[in-house]
């Protein structure tokens, strides 16, 4: 199958990240979001992105106005749909979210179209009724700063086509990426099953009185010579979808989790701290402390 039309449904953290790199690496891409005012921000995230491609990656003036050139916009799902080759959704990780986008896109968009999701902690199986085209649905993952941490995990659920898996493999190499096929469905996929208990210790080590943010991330630093301790990584993954993940395990019967998701909410979501896209989270952004030599000596 020939792809070539691209469309990026949810304009937040992860959804900009994947239209910008899939556009720099030469394909067509609509994105989709549930407001215009969103699509305003996200057109805003688009210029921060260039800047950062070109900080990170020396990209020229001219590759990144031909990538954003490549991005086009719409609020209507249908319109967002209707020439798609490949749909990847990055909306947030609430199961009835996820459920209803996928009733209505499923009804909507050609027979054609393949549907990614980019869900971190929820599985494909658990919506591919609801896309009404269960074969040509699966995961593709990709980690936060795509066009550096270049990830792209692909895992489908028992019903996806082998070909259609193939397909994606394919595709992710194209925009970039190393692709990392799954044998089999697994929540959290490779990534997430590896760094979510990290994060939710820190968290529970934090929200139940045992130690601050920074001294936790700084006995994770120092003793496993990592670059970024779990409280650096929140900042870095965005505050509302933490919040969603560890709801959703409070909603599972993890009540620690429920303390940690409500610490979040009242002390850094509700005041506006988000993590780095608000310049603010459990550090202050740019030039936060962990990055700074002195961090881990004293
Ligand atoms: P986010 O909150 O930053 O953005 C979500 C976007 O989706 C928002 O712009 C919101 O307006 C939009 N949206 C809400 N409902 C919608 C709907 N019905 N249709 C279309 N758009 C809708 O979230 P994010 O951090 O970008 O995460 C999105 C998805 O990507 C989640 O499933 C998350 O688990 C996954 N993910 C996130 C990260 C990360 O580090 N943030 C990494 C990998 C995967």
């Amino acid at each position: 199958m020939n792809i070539r039309n691209i469309s990026i449904c949810g304009s937040g953290v992860l959804g900009t990240q994947i239209a910008f790199q899939t556009a720099f690496s030469g394909f067509d891409v609509i994105v989709y979001d549930v407001k215009q005012e969103l699509i305003e921000k996200a057109k805003m995230k688009f210029k921060h992105l260039g800047e950062l491609y070109k900080m990170d990656l020396k990209s020229s003036d001219n590759d990144i106005a031909e990538a954003i050139a490549r991005i086009s916009y719409s609020t209507d799902l249908a319109d967002a749909s209707k020439n798609a080759d490949v749909v990847i959704e990055a909306i947030p990780e609430k199961i009835e979210v996820k459920k209803s986008f996928y009733a209505l896109l499923g009804e909507v968009a050609p027979p054609k179209t393949i549907f990614c999701t980019n869900s971190s902690t929820l599985l494909p199986s658990m919506f591919a009724q609801e896309t009404r085209r269960p074969g040509r649905f699966l995961a593709l993952h990709f980690a936060n700063q795509i066009w550096k941490n270049n990830t792209a995990e692909i895992m489908g659920h028992s019903g996806t086509d082998p070909e259609v898996f193939d397909t994606i493999v394919k595709f992710a190499k194209n925009i970039g990426m190393i692709a990392l096929p799954l044998f089999k469905e697994h929540p959290g996929y490779i990534l997430n099953s590896l760094q979510i208990p990290l994060l939710l210790a820190g968290m529970n080590l934090y929200s139940s009185g045992v130690a601050d943010p920074h001294t936790i991330d700084k006995t994770w630093m120092i003793a496993s010579k990592s670059p970024m301790g779990p409280f650096a990584t929140l900042d870095l993954i965005g505050f509302e979808t933490v919040y969603n993940i560890a709801m959703n395990a409070a909603e599972a019967g993890d009540e620690q989790m429920r303390i940690g998701a409500t610490l979040l909410k009242n002390e850094y979501i509700d005041k506006g701290k988000l993590g780095i896209s608000t310049g603010e989270g459990f550090y202050r952004y740019p030039n936060p402390e962990y990055e700074r030599p002195e961090f881990v000596k004293s």
